[in-house]
């Protein structure tokens, strides 16, 4: 395939937002911040809600400036699953390098 007119350029998504606190407390240091996918994690809370208890998760990231995670409410449902899929992804190679490590201390007799 060749490029006939360049289109306009794909970046990853981001959002300047503010850091506030929000969802957590407050207590932001009004930073306005440029957020990247690779800022974000997911934070849980339990509410008690139609006689059950119900898990809501939420979209946070952490001042790089202050420290404090600030939930964002705007984050599209795709990036959402990718964040989702990436922190999926880092808890299995974690649980795979203590495997591997606890199988190497065992040969070692350890
Ligand atoms: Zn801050």
């Amino acid at each position: 395939m060749r490029i006939v007119k360049p289109g306009r350029e794909q970046k990853g998504w981001s959002i300047e937002t503010a850091c506030t606190g929000n969802g957590n407390g407050g207590g932001g240091c009004g930073a306005l911040l440029l957020v990247e996918e690779a800022d974000l994690f997911l934070t849980f809370r339990n509410t008690f809600r139609n006689a059950r208890d119900e898990t809501t998760t939420y979209v946070t990231f952490r001042c790089v400036s202050c420290n404090v995670p600030t939930d964002i409410q705007s984050v599209p449902l795709r990036v959402q699953e990718a964040v989702r899929q990436r922190i999926e992804a880092e808890k299995a190679e974690t649980a795979r390098r203590r495997q591997a490590e606890s199988e190497r201390e065992d040969r070692e007799g350890k």
